[in-house]
């Protein structure tokens, strides 16, 4: 199916790249402490710091009253130091989606957006600056992997929305993030450690973190097998959501190309596993394309494929639409294929959504728009 060759999967970033300078949120309490003491400062000014930057959001040193003014700059540079600087934001849906694209401090460009809703918001961030899972419908895949992105680099995107929430930036009045999808650039168990790193960031009680809860936190990946096992035992009990986009090894060894080292069956095995150990119901994504993964006979063997481990409710499929694109060969389902589909899921017995389309108008597709500005 492919028009040219295949790219490599790359797992493991570029050596000798340059590490973003430490951040507290790069570190653990008891670790920002023993931080400020190697850099003969005060080690109880961690609390502090901890509770201006995760308790009061507050980015400016002109805020820190309680710190006194000659080390205050001392203590920003050693725990606080800036990770990155928006270069755009776009905003769509009456500006309750905003997406975001950031300049890292080598240069390297991500992307989150904030999508607010009447009951909730969310936020998608970037686990990776590029990502070189090679999936050949997606622009971040395309550029393949620069870099993984720090903790404190996929923690300051969450921050910097629960920033603009609580100063009633967006429209709705003040509020803050209550859930966070690592579906942005990048294949997040590929960076499995910042990944934790950041969910535990997330999950810690302020204020050596956020305080939110577990459960309104999804990882996604496109399936890399031991890291999902892995995840399964980390005692967190966040959402696994697997990206399939198709239940035949044949069209996904060509759609997500890791599927060529590890097949439907062993992914499905592990996405399964996960929903057994954590009692958490995986989510399937699945990124509806007209004329290549939508037919009715494939609806009837993924809703075969998922149901072979059960009908327990240990897992539910969304449909992702894509964006139309007019002449691509990656374009949208027809609506009428897309109904039969979820027809065919529910009636056998598979609980399916089709995802809502925020942020179309702004490329909300993941990479889209970083890869647009590069
Ligand atoms: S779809 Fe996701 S995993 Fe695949 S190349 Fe794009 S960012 Fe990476």
């Amino acid at each position: 199916m492919s028009e040219r060759t295949p790219l490599p999967l790359v797992f493991d970033e570029p050596r000798g790249r340059k590490k973003p300078p430490p951040h507290l949120a790069d570190l653990t309490a008891d670790e920002r402490v023993e931080r400020l003491k190697e850099l003969g400062l005060p080690g109880f000014r961690a609390k502090q710091l901890s509770t201006h930057y995760f308790a009061r959001l507050v980015d400016d040193p002109a805020e820190m009253t309680d710190l006194p003014a000659a080390q205050r700059d001392e203590l920003v540079a050693g725990l606080l130091p800036n990770l990155m600087t928006p270069l755009r934001t776009m905003e769509a849906d009456r500006g309750t989606t905003r997406k975001t694209l950031w300049k890292l401090f080598d240069g390297a460009l991500v992307e989150s957006v904030l999508m607010r809703y009447p009951d909730r918001a969310t936020i998608c961030v970037s686990s990776q600056a590029g990502c070189g899972m090679a999936c050949p419908f997606c622009a971040t895949g395309q550029g393949g992997l620069q870099r993984n992105m720090s903790t404190a680099e996929i923690v300051e995107q969450v921050v910097a929305g629960a920033r603009s929430l609580a100063r009633g930036e967006v429209p709705g009045g003040p509020g803050r993030v209550s859930n966070v999808v690592f579906m942005g650039m990048g294949e997040p168990l590929a960076n499995y450690k910042a990944v934790i790193g950041t969910v535990r960031r997330l999950t810690d009680p302020t204020p050596d973190g956020l305080g939110m809860s577990a459960r309104g936190i999804t990882v996604s990946t496109v399936g890399l097998v031991p890291r999902m096992l892995q995840l399964a035992e980390e005692g967190i009990p966040v959402t696994l959501a697997l990206s399939l986009h198709a239940p035949d090894d044949e069209l996904r060894n060509e759609l997500v190309p890791i599927n060529t080292r590890y097949s439907v069956a062993e992914t499905v095995a592990a996405a399964w596993n996960y929903a057994k150990v954590t009692k958490r119901r995986v989510s399937i994504e699945y990124a509806m394309m007209r004329g290549i993964n939508d037919h009715a006979w494939r609806a009837d063997l993924l809703a075969d494929v998922l149901q072979s481990y059960g009908d327990w409710g240990w897992v539910h499929v969304n449909l992702i639409p894509l964006n139309p694109t007019p002449g691509s060969k990656w374009t949208a389902s027809d609506p009428a294929d897309e109904r039969e589909f979820v027809r065919r899921l529910e009636a056998k017995g598979i609980s399916t959504t089709v995802r809502d389309t925020r942020g179309r108008e702004i490329d909300g597709a993941c990479g889209q728009l970083a890869a647009t500005e590069a």
